[in-house]
């Protein structure tokens, strides 16, 4: 299985602590406009400078970073200070609530939290500082595939939102006129995001094993090569994409020398690939980028394979053609304003759904699209699926059919895969936890293998125990990643999925609130005499009693 490159160690940082807003380095700021003036794609490491990215935009003036600041400050003292933390401690406890991964998702979730006033929270990444997330690794794209418009972490406080940060610093009709979010621009919010909400990441720590304690969860962790363990009450897997069961590599692939192949998760070696033959096996949107990236490096040849007859793509920008409106979205699919309550649908109509999802062929961003197909050495090839793939020397050959192919390096753009048991932390819990395939049985013709590998989660994205009694202790771990999707009907992680993290909020309160409750304390302050204000500032006004 191809992972992503493990951080490396430094024993010199420990804690990534943000700086106060206020104090907060500008060159953090220019970044973003250092991306602008390449047209909002900034040099990630592994990326050529395609001449989409010309277009110049002014550069930010510190008149506009200092407002963005202001404007940031009066909106933090609007909504108040966080409230006090409440939640009871707990002997034997060292976190309220452990964070696994402080990509979008943590960072989000730690806000919610913390305006929640749930204290002793704890956001780990295994990356290090400014290495979390994907936006300036694996994800390879210009833009965002998805719309500009859809709320973000910010959690309604509209401030705190990727349009108020871009259109501070760009000028007003800077987020009108994109299309799509640019990827950098993005990564460069999250970094503002994550200072300007003071969440603080314990970077370099990974965690390794989740060990049960009657309901209580000790994590053993690594932290700098070095390991501990810490107790939670509460854990939050929001550990991305690969997080419930990691890439999905099949078997022929995986059979290869390593160094011939790589997973889009992993760092593909795009600047050894220039004069090389490249295979791409999959025809979703990462495969798209990924062959792009090799075009633009140089690579003398391009060849995606695509199992399916044709490739998948929304409409192209520009006016739409005359034609009737599209239908209205059935009310089974879910509405987009109404997203979040997806989870309350029938387990027969999630599964359905599920599994429609599975048979449809993946819808790639005509952008990505074009920027792969521009390049003469580049061909898809439809209905094809390599076959009797094979190493000969420093090289890789195959079939589809009849026809062989020849290739220095194999690209799997084949997606994740949702299966439990292959998550190292969760090795000793696994097995209790329950499936749809324990809880749903589907209709003659409707199985579906990969959904019924997906956990059934409760309403606040807690696993639940397989059987009826016992493993009660797996309501504290909550599975905010993409094993998430079927009971909630959306691929969990994504930006959209940010409107389901208040369930998870109230979720985690609520247990820690109930948890907390001390019946003895509540029947003493219910019987304890009340006492009278004294009542010297009404006195005057307050009425004598006639004689008669
Ligand atoms: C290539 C690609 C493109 C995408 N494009 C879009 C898009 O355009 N729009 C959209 O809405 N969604 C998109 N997504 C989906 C989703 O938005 C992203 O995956 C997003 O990064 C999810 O955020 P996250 O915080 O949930 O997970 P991630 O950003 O993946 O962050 C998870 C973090 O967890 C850490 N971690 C993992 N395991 C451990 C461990 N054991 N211990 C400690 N830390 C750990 C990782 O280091 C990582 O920093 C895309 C996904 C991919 C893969």
């Amino acid at each position: 299985m191809s992972e992503p490159t493990p951080p490396k160690a430094s024993p010199s940082e420990d804690r990534e602590r943000p700086v106060a807003p206020s104090q907060i380095d500008r060159r953090g700021f220019f970044r973003g406009a250092a991306a602008l003036t390449v047209g909002g794609f900034g040099a990630a490491t592994e990326l050529a400078a395609p001449e989409a990215q010309t277009t110049v935009a002014a550069p930010i003036s510190a008149d506009a970073v200092q407002r963005l600041e202001t404007q940031t400050q009066s909106a933090l003292r609007w909504i108040g200070r966080d409230p006090a933390d409440w939640v009871r401690p707990r002997a034997g406890v060292d976190h309220n609530v452990v964070i696994v991964g402080g990509g979008q998702s943590g960072l989000s979730i730690a806000y919610g939290l913390r305006r929640k006033g749930v204290g002793r929270v704890e956001v780990i990444d295994r990356a290090a500082p400014g290495e979390a997330g994907i936006w300036r690794s694996i994800a390879r794209m210009h833009q965002l595939r998805t719309p500009k418009t859809l709320a973000g972490p910010e959690l309604g406080n509209a401030a705190l939102s990727f349009r108020a940060w871009y259109e501070t610093l760009n000028g007003t009709t800077s987020f009108d006129t994109l299309d799509r979010i640019p990827r950098t621009a993005w990564a460069d919010y999250l970094d503002w995001f994550q200072q300007t909400t003071g969440t603080t990441v314990r970077y370099r720590t990974r965690l390794l094993e989740i060990e049960p304690q009657g309901d209580l969860l000790r994590l053993h962790l690594e932290q700098d090569g070095a390991r501990r363990t810490v107790t939670a009450r509460k854990v939050v897997l929001a550990n991305g994409y690969a997080g419930a069961g990691g890439p999905n590599v099949p078997e022929f692939i995986r059979a290869l020398p390593s160094n011939l192949w790589t997973h889009t998760t992993g760092n593909i070696p795009f600047e050894s690939l220039a004069g090389k033959i490249v295979g791409v096996v999959g025809a979703g949107s990462s495969a798209f980028d990924a062959a792009a990236v090799a075009l633009e490096n140089g690579a003398a040849e391009v060849h995606l394979f695509s199992r399916r007859a044709y490739i998948d793509y929304p409409a192209p920008p520009g006016p739409a053609p005359a034609q009737a409106p599209p239908p209205a979205p059935a009310p089974e699919r879910g509405y987009p304003n109404l997203l979040e309550q997806s989870y309350e649908l029938p387990d027969v109509v999630r599964w359905r759904n599920f599994v429609l999802g599975d048979r449809r062929v993946a819808s790639v961003p005509f952008d990505s699209l074009q920027r792969a197909v521009e390049f003469d050495n580049f061909k898809i090839h439809l209905n094809s699926s390599l076959s009797d793939v094979a190493a000969a020397g420093n090289q890789l050959t195959g079939k589809v059919g009849s026809k062989s192919f020849r290739f220095d390096h194999l690209i799997a753009a084949t997606g994740y895969r949702i299966d439990l048991a292959a998550q190292p932390e969760l090795a000793r819990i696994h097995e209790a936890i329950a499936l749809w395939g324990d809880r749903y049985k589907p209709e003659a013709g409707e199985e579906n293998g990969a959904g019924a590998s997906h956990p059934y989660l409760g309403a606040g994205f807690e696993f639940l125990p397989r059987g009826s009694a016992g493993a009660e202790y797996l309501r504290n771990i909550h599975c905010f990643n993409l094993g998430a999707a079927l009971s909630f009907g959306i691929p969990v992680g994504d930006v959209p999925s940010v409107v389901d993290q208040p369930r998870l909020l109230t979720a985690i309160a609520r247990d820690l609130y109930v948890e907390g409750i001390d019946t003895a304390a509540n029947k003493r302050f219910v019987d304890a005499p009340l006492s009278a204000p004294s009542s010297a500032p009404y006195d005057k006004a307050v009425a004598t009693r006639e004689v008669a």
